[in-house]
């Protein structure tokens, strides 16, 4: 502070009240305001007798002052302004570094939701493979259910099939029996059989001899005295007696049987008769026993085939015995 600033006047009053205006207008600080009130206070008591000071010389250091106060202000400014930039600087590192953490924070939360999410999609997929295996293996069970089913059905239908052949071939065969059986027997109805089992041959059919009237009036079936002689077919009993039944003594006791369609057959020479007229007879029934009666060279079963009861309308009846298919 210059001595020369002692003056008190109503001017210096107002020159204080400028700097301080000065001093707030260019946002200087108390203790600054306060230096100059207080030298201003200072002069005003020690130089109160120098009125007369210079008013130029008075506004020369108030401009100084003011300038200094002024270069002050724009260094706090400066300073202000470098601190603001440095806080806002500042501000915006911590902004970006806030803004990094949360970018960052977003990146974790996204990757981590991307993790979350790949992992819920995994045990998505997970269940749906597994559902889908068992629906799979469901099906298939289901499958070889129906197959075995069918099979079975199969099998059972077959063996059905099996029974009912073997039931209708049982059947066919029982049926073909049945009708062999009755074609026998119809055969054997039908047939003509050997007056005796067993004999020879002796003398035949229209053979010449002193033994018969002309020729040989039937066929000599050579056997022993008192052998089994049987119907040679089935047929009614028409002559039965000694002298040949009415037919000659020639014949001894002879047997005469109808049998139909002009066919009748005669036994001769018997040593018994077994029949009565009228009598019907089976096919191979015993009717006689065999002889020796009536002109006779010998025990044999006399045995003709005629076209009616009586004599004189004789065939070959061995031809006639072969025709109905025996052998002898
Ligand atoms: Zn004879």
């Amino acid at each position: 502070m210059s001595p020369r600033l002692t003056s008190r006047s109503s001017r210096t009053s107002a020159l204080r009240t400028r700097a301080a205006v000065l001093a707030a207008g260019f946002g200087m600080s108390a203790v600054l305001g306060a230096g100059v009130a207080v030298a201003a206070d200072t002069t005003s008591v020690g130089t109160s007798a120098s009125a007369s000071a210079s008013v130029s010389g008075v506004a020369s250091a108030v401009e100084a002052q003011a300038a200094a106060q002024a270069k002050a202000a724009k260094t706090a400014a400066a300073a202000k302004a470098k601190a603001a930039a440095a806080k806002k600087a500042a501000a915006k590192k911590a902004a970006a570094k806030a803004a990094a953490k949360k970018k960052a924070a977003a990146k974790a939360a996204a990757k981590k939701a991307a993790a979350k999410a790949a992992a819920k999609k995994k045990a998505a997929a997970k269940a749906a493979a597994k559902k889908a295996a068992a629906k799979a293996a469901a099906k298939k069970k289901a499958a070889a259910k129906a197959a075995a089913k069918k099979a079975a059905a199969k099998a059972a239908a077959k063996k059905k099939a099996a029974a009912k052949a073997a039931a209708k071939k049982a059947a066919a065969k029982a049926a073909a029996k049945k009708k062999a059986a009755a074609k026998a027997a119809a055969k054997r109805a039908a047939s003509w059989v050997h007056p005796v089992r067993k004999y020879t041959l002796s003398a035949k059919f229209a053979q010449a001899g002193g033994m018969w009237q002309s020729t040989h009036s039937g066929q000599d079936f050579a056997v022993n005295s008192g052998t089994d002689v049987v119907a040679a077919h089935g047929g009614t009993v028409v002559k039965a007696g000694p002298n040949g039944a009415g037919d000659g003594p020639a014949y001894g006791n002879a047997i005469v049987i109808r049998h139909g369609n002009g066919t009748y057959s005669q036994y001769a020479h018997l040593s018994r008769i077994d029949v009565r007229v009228g009598q019907v007879v089976r096919t191979g029934q015993h009717i006689a026993r065999s002889g020796n009666t009536g002109n006779s060279s010998g025990p044999h079963l006399h045995f003709e085939i005629r076209r009616t009861a009586d004599y004189g309308s004789a065939i070959d009846p061995v031809a006639f015995l072969r025709a109905k298919g025996l052998s002898l």
